[in-house]
């Protein structure tokens, strides 16, 4: 083929799939239009998702009827003026993408009266095509309804999840923008019922409240506010850029690093990364290496696999921070990243250390921890599944072993105590093995649950021969964050299948009235929110089924946990159980659940051969 120009309408859909890739794009970009035009209320109704029908209303400047049309058209804007402009950037805005992105890939109508106009304008445009303007009635402010996006766009339109996931990526967005402007009033109506509003007293704690429940919210540590000027790191590879900061004063200037915000204490931790909300300069960036750095300032503090709550802030100067980056300005480029990441760091080290010293793990004053019943904090349950015979009858005496030629993968083993409170340190045929307690119960619950889940889809079809479920005595309310709520909703099904019994109870409240059998000495309530946190979190389509999913999260959060003491008599009891199990030498996610020091090893370490 030659050569040739594109078409218009081709490359602004070419253009817009980098702004909008979702729904819950769309909702920022509204979003961060009203914001910018100063809107002290911002109300978002979403239906089917946001797929089908969305409307972004605002109590903001609005536009004058004059300007309208141009909003729509590309590259255009009110925000900056001129390329100097881009490292003074105060708003969200800047590219004069948004507006013609979205009516590129959908229908749009947007109604707006400019302040101080008397009468409001309404536009029409559909797929790229104007359709109509006229003069309308309308309050200050602006509407933004768009329908139908990607209808146009199959490809695009394929990779949505089911509605309850968009709508959970818009509830996240709420959320953000409820913790960054904490002054500013979101609400979020998903199939006109309302599922999120910030109460916009300007207080981020009341902020926190909504989003992440009241608990949590007062749990939270407030960092102490750190001002850190930063001079600029001379380690430039290009040596004729230090010649030009060194002639130009501009470039040679220190970076005033500001940070404030909540953090939650070391034992306050999710199971995913979501919880951390990062904002440079009010803007909510996904910034890997920034969030590497909060999380880093907990040092050991974190298990594995655990990772904090924090809300930031982190105020620069407009010119040490370069915004346009990519089209959807989620990502942030720092003249001195490593000046940032550091005074973070410092103010949430501070901060916890400030609150509780943070425990060092140190190597063992006492070889293995004595074995205790009575601080054990947890009893593992000694169910079997259905026709799996108990191990019990064969345990052998604690104190001898005889090699095994089980069939298993793991040898007879016998257990010695305990370490960290954490790893079983246990004797087998040829040398020390090391259990991971965490993730070797995860395996016996996996394949446990699997078990009785496939009793019940291929035996009986009475959901008593499934899942085992025990009734809880006293069915607490507990609170969702819209984004669990969506998470809920779009797996009640599975959930019901593996035995939690959930009941509406008012506006973002549930009753939970039954959970899985396996699950009972646990905390209930807290292993249900982490099932619900693990499954919004999982993205990826074509991975695995929900099914497998869900299973693997439900076994995540109500395994023994490392940190907790262990009796004796649950130690061995878990062992036997692992070595029961089809797999037992990894964990439902793939990673190890023992290690083996062998004697020949051991043997030649100490020189004995
Ligand atoms: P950008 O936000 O990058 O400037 P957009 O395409 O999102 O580009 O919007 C184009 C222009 O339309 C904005 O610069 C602003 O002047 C105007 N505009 C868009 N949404 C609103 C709104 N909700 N209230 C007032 N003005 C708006
Ligand atoms: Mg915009």
């Amino acid at each position: 083929m030659p050569i040739q120009i594109l078409a218009s309408d081709l490359a602004d859909k070419i253009a817009a799939g980098e702004v909008i890739e979702r729904p819950a794009s769309v909702v920022k970009e509204l979003v961060e239009n009203s914001i910018d035009a100063g809107a002290k209320e911002i109300r978002v109704e979403i239906r089917g998702g946001g797929q089908r029908w969305m409307r972004v209303a605002d109590d903001g400047a609005g536009i004058p009827a004059s300007e309208v049309k141009t909003a729509f058209a590309r590259h255009a804007t009110s925000k900056i003026f001129s390329a100097d402009d881009l490292f003074r950037i105060q708003t969200l805005g800047f590219r004069g993408e948004a507006l013609p992105s979205i009516a590129a890939v959908a229908r749009v109508t947007l109604i707006t009266r400019a302040r101080g106009e008397e009468s409001g304008t309404q536009i029409k445009v559909d797929g790229g095509k104007f359709l109509d303007q006229r003069a309308a009635g309308a309050p200050a402010g602006t509407i933004v309804s768009v329908e139908d996006l990607f209808r146009h766009v199959p490809a695009r339109l394929k990779f949505l999840k089911v509605p309850a996931t968009e709508a959970g990526h818009s509830a996240d967005l709420l959320a953000a923008c409820a913790l960054g402007f904490p002054h500013l009033r979101f609400s979020l109506v998903n199939d006109d019922r309302l599922v999120f509003q910030s109460p916009g007293t300007g207080n981020l704690i009341d902020a926190m409240v909504k989003v992440f429940g009241v608990e949590i919210a007062s749990a939270m540590l407030q960092v102490q506010e750190t001002n850190v000027i930063a001079s600029e790191a001379k380690q430039s590879p290009y040596s004729n850029m230090e010649i030009a900061s060194a002639q130009n004063p501009r470039l040679a200037m220190t970076t005033e690093i500001h940070v404030s915000g909540f953090v939650s204490p070391p034992h306050l931790t999710k199971a995913t990364r979501k919880f951390i909300f990062l904002f440079v300069n009010q803007r909510w960036v996904q910034d890997r290496a920034l969030a590497h750095a909060a999380v880093q300032a907990y040092h050991t503090a974190l298990m594995v696999g655990r990772y904090p709550i924090v809300v930031l802030n982190i105020n620069v100067p407009t010119d040490a921070v370069d915004v346009n980056v990519h089209p959807t300005k989620a990502q942030v480029r720092f003249r001195d990243p490593s000046a940032i990441f550091s005074a973070v760091q410092r103010a949430v080290r501070a901060t916890i250390t400030a609150s509780a010293p943070i425990p060092a793990v140190n190597f063992p004053t006492r070889d293995f921890a004595r074995p205790n019943a009575e601080d054990s904090q947890l009893a593992i349950n000694l169910q079997r599944p259905h026709g799996v015979p108990s191990p019990a009858s064969t345990v052998q005496s604690p104190d001898t072993y005889t090699p095994t030629h089980s069939h298993t993968d793991l040898p007879m083993l016998r257990v010695l105590g305990q370490i960290f409170s954490t790893y079983i340190i246990a004797e087998g045929p040829d040398g020390i093995y090391l259990v991971d307690q965490h993730a070797a119960h995860e395996r016996v619950l996996y394949e446990q649950l699997r078990a009785e889940r496939a009793g019940a889809q291929t035996l009986a079809p009475h959901a008593s021969a499934g899942v085992a479920m025990q009734d809880l005595l006293d069915p607490a309310p507990i609170q969702l964050t819209p984004a669990q709520h969506a998470a809920l909703d779009a797996n009640k099904e599975t959930l019901a299948a593996y035995g939690f019994r959930i009941e509406p109870f008012g506006n973002q409240t549930i009753l939970l009235r039954a959970v899985p059998a396996a699950l009972k000495k646990n905390e209930p309530r807290a292993a249900l929110i982490e099932i619900l946190d693990e499954m919004e979190q999982g993205e990826e389509p074509l991975e695995k089924s929900v099914d497998a999913r869900l299973i693997t999260s439900i076994c995540k959060s109500i395994a023994v946990k490392g940190g907790m003491a262990m009796a004796l008599e649950e130690m061995r009891e878990l062992i036997r159980q692992l070595e029961q199990t089809a797999s037992p030498r990894t964990c439902p996610h793939g990673r190890p659940t023992v290690i083996q020091l062998n004697v020949g090893m051991l043997e030649k370490e100490f020189g004995r051969k």
